[in-house]
């Protein structure tokens, strides 16, 4: 990953966010910045300089992580203290901050401790530059995305009623980490039965029964990167309406993923879905985004939903995800994670995805 290129991307932005330094403390952000995976630290970025503090218990990490890109700054009574004694000696006039990442106390805390420096809000300083991933970063992603795979199918091979969904739930966590991952890149779900009705159904003690449809929503962790899916099943013999309804979602994560492409506006992404289900007549019952952006964060920019900003571009990672609720029946959601390639997208999800609903 070439930081320093992204440390300079930034301070590029400096006059547009109309500031001259700009304070990044958000942790995925500083970990973008610079590599940093520990806990604590931040990173500020003037026109000349860029300081990188953290805490006595990072000194090495950062020594390792950060290295020449950075001036490090051990703090010794809090990080914010340390940046503001700096910044007093460099002298920028206007201080940015990351305004979605601040609390209020925090910042009435800052303003006193940087002034006669003024702070200035802003919003997607460094998530803007995350947008469109690098070719080292979508090489880590599919990693992320193959060890996903290999889980999803090991679990779907030994599904079974009697299973406990925090059972299936543990179990994913285990063979993610077998197989290299870090971990799971969000809080595992698995939804069976009415459950499946719950689009963010966490595992919960409810046991598999025969007849279920199972909602698994999944993703691995690698080296900081997430990956994303969801497949639905059904146990045993499914009803017409169960089959009925996973192939209409089918066809709309179908339609939606084949139209992703370069300039395709995110809101209209959303709506190629969304139309097919309401053409069918469950207007409400796909109560949530077409997708969203996946990188070092699972949630992150682009949006695709009906307040989505912007267009997509090459080297954006999104997921396709539209499902189908009903309430104390259940639910169905498809979901593939794809990059956006210069002509359309390419889907980096390997599970396969029938057009009927497997009946396991
Ligand atoms: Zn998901
Ligand atoms: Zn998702």
């Amino acid at each position: 990953m070439d930081y320093a290129l992204r440390l300079q991307n930034l301070r590029g932005e400096l006059k547009r966010l109309k500031c001259d330094a700009l304070a990044v403390t958000h942790l995925t952000n500083v970990r973008y910045l610079t590599g940093y995976s520990g806990t604590a630290g931040m990173v500020v970025v003037t026109r000349d300089e860029t300081l990188f503090i953290t805490d006595f218990r990072y000194r090495t990490q950062a020594a390792q992580q950060v290295g020449e890109n950075a001036k490090i700054l051990i703090a010794e009574r809090g990080l914010w203290k340390r940046a503001a004694q700096e910044l007093k000696k460099i002298g920028p006039k206007k201080l940015g901050f990351e305004a979605e990442h601040t609390s209020v106390a925090a910042w009435e805390e800052i303003k006193k401790l940087v002034q006669p420096i003024e702070t200035v809000s802003t919003q997607r300083a460094v998530e803007d530059l995350r947008l469109e991933k690098g070719a080292d970063e979508l090489q880590i992603i599919r990693e992320a995305v193959r060890i996903a795979d290999e889980v999803m199918m090991h679990v779907l091979e030994n599904l079974r009623p009697g299973l406990v969904e925090l059972e299936i739930a543990a179990e994913i966590e285990h063979q993610i980490r077998a197989r290299g991952g870090s971990g799971t890149s969000f809080d595992t779900i698995v939804a069976s039965g009415a459950r499946s009705a719950l689009p963010h159904g966490v595992a919960s003690e409810k046991r598999l029964e025969k007849g279920d449809l199972v909602t698994i929503d999944m993703g691995a962790r690698f080296n900081g990167y997430c990956s994303d899916m969801t497949r639905t099943v059904c146990l045993g013999k499914a009803t017409d309406e169960k089959k009925k309804v996973y192939n209409l979602v089918w066809q709309a994560q179908v339609a939606a993923a084949q139209a992703l492409k370069p300039d395709l506006d995110c809101k209209a992404a959303d709506r190629i879905a969304r139309d097919i289900l309401d053409a069918a007549g469950y207007k409400k019952e796909f109560g949530h985004g077409l997708g969203h952006g996946v990188g070092l964060d699972i949630h992150e920019q682009p949006r695709l939903s009906k307040l989505g900003k912007g267009k997509l571009a090459p080297g954006m990672i999104v997921t396709c995800e539209p499902g189908v609720y009903l309430k104390d029946w259940g639910g169905v959601r498809i979901e593939d994670m794809l990059v956006i390639t210069e002509t359309g997208a390419e889907i980096l999800t390997g599970t396969p995805k029938p057009d009927q609903l497997l009946e396991l």
